[in-house]
């Protein structure tokens, strides 16, 4: 039997995939092979990339003048790769501080750098996004990063920052395809695939054409994104498996009706949530109201003694991965694309119970 899985990442994939995948497994499309098995370069492969990439394009209206890169490593390698490419002759880069995911990206890129922190939510313990007019940006930063929807904190952002000329990095890894996106408003989107596309080890970067010339010149050729656009990202393997689950998922997407669909059964899935916790004075949500994720929904119970229960009771009612991150405490519910309403209610619904009991 199927649980609801509420895990951060790697995370619940939609069902119908799954089942494909399952079909296509020892046989792709009369190839007489798995898709695991088949060379990258081969016309059968190259099909499947090809149109992962284009159904992906139209998913989010990427403009013609990004490159879209699948690559190995995840997000924490590109928060290495991301000064590494995109340097060029510029000593500093702007970094706005949202949590514990901004935190890593931050230590990743001083290493490359030097990093000004242009606006920080550590005052308030990560439970906002800084206003855009607090930000200290400095003119001459070679970007400014910021991590679009924080996985352990539950912030996002609900605006798209104005940075001027000075290229926009967005890790959006936990909120991809969850909501439609400007990308022409973003030099540089990156995330890892296992939160709300697929399977981990699939890297996604999308990155506008006239920044491939700035990478500093020990760049790794693998990670090197001008390399690896001039090679429809297979300068070295890509991650094949990874990118056929993640076109299924595409594939799925469309056929939901895209992404601004899919956003609307997501505000709702999330406003269940956040509805009863606001009502509850057994349950709270620690995250200023503006700002709370739709992904990712971090809860307090008023007596962090009853969390085991919460969490055996949780179990045996077939919704697992309920923790919260260790450096927050308390429950996460993270609720991607794949995660069906029917989940968000029967959660809903244990808590009002586990209430009732112990409130
Ligand atoms: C999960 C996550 C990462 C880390 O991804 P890895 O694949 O482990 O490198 C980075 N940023 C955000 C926002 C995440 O949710």
């Amino acid at each position: 039997m199927r649980v609801f899985n509420f895990s951060a990442g790697p995370a619940v994939l939609p069902e119908s995939v799954l089942q494909r995948a399952a079909a296509e497994m020892l046989d792709w499309h009369g190839s007489g092979m798995s898709v695991m098995e088949m060379s990258h370069r081969g016309k059968e492969f190259i099909s499947i990339a090809a149109k992962a990439e284009a159904d992906l394009r139209t998913l989010l209206n990427i403009p013609a003048n990004y490159k879209v890169l699948f690559l190995q490593g995840g997000a924490i390698a590109e928060n290495a790769l991301i000064p590494m490419n995109l340097l060029g002759s510029k000593t500093s880069a702007d970094y706005i501080n949202t949590g514990e995911w901004s935190k890593k990206s931050i230590k990743e890129a001083k290493k490359y750098c030097t990093v000004n922190v242009a606006a920080s939510a550590e005052d308030k313990g990560f439970t906002y996004v800084p206003p855009r007019e607090s930000w200290k940006l400095n003119k001459d930063a070679a970007f400014v990063h910021v991590c679009t929807n924080e996985t352990i904190g539950g912030v996002e952002y609900h605006w798209t920052p104005d940075t001027g000329d000075v290229p926009l990095v967005a890790d959006v890894s936990s909120h991809i395809l969850s909501r439609p996106i400007d990308v022409s408003k973003y030099g540089v989107i990156y995330g890892g695939a296992q939160k709300n596309i697929g399977p981990a080890g699939l890297t996604l970067v999308i990155v506008r054409d006239d920044l491939l010339d700035r990478a500093l010149p020990i760049t790794p050729s693998a990670f090197h994104w001008k390399e690896q656009a001039e090679n429809d990202s297979m300068l070295n393997t890509p991650p094949t498996y990874g990118i056929y689950i993640a076109g299924l998922v595409f594939e799925w997407l469309l056929a939901e009706g895209g992404v601004a669909v899919v956003e609307q059964r997501n505000i709702a899935k999330a406003q269940l949530l956040y509805d009863y916790l606001d009502q509850s004075s057994f349950y709270s949500s620690p995250v200023n109201k503006q700002d709370r994720s739709r992904m990712n929904v971090p809860f307090k119970l008023k007596d962090e003694a009853l969390d085991a229960a919460f969490l055996k009771g949780a179990e045996q009612n077939g919704m697992v991965q309920l923790k919260g991150h260790r450096s927050v405490g308390g429950m996460r519910a993270s609720i991607y694309n794949a995660m069906p309403v029917e989940g968000v209610k029967t959660l809903v619904e244990y808590m009002k119970e586990f209430e009732k009991k112990n409130g």
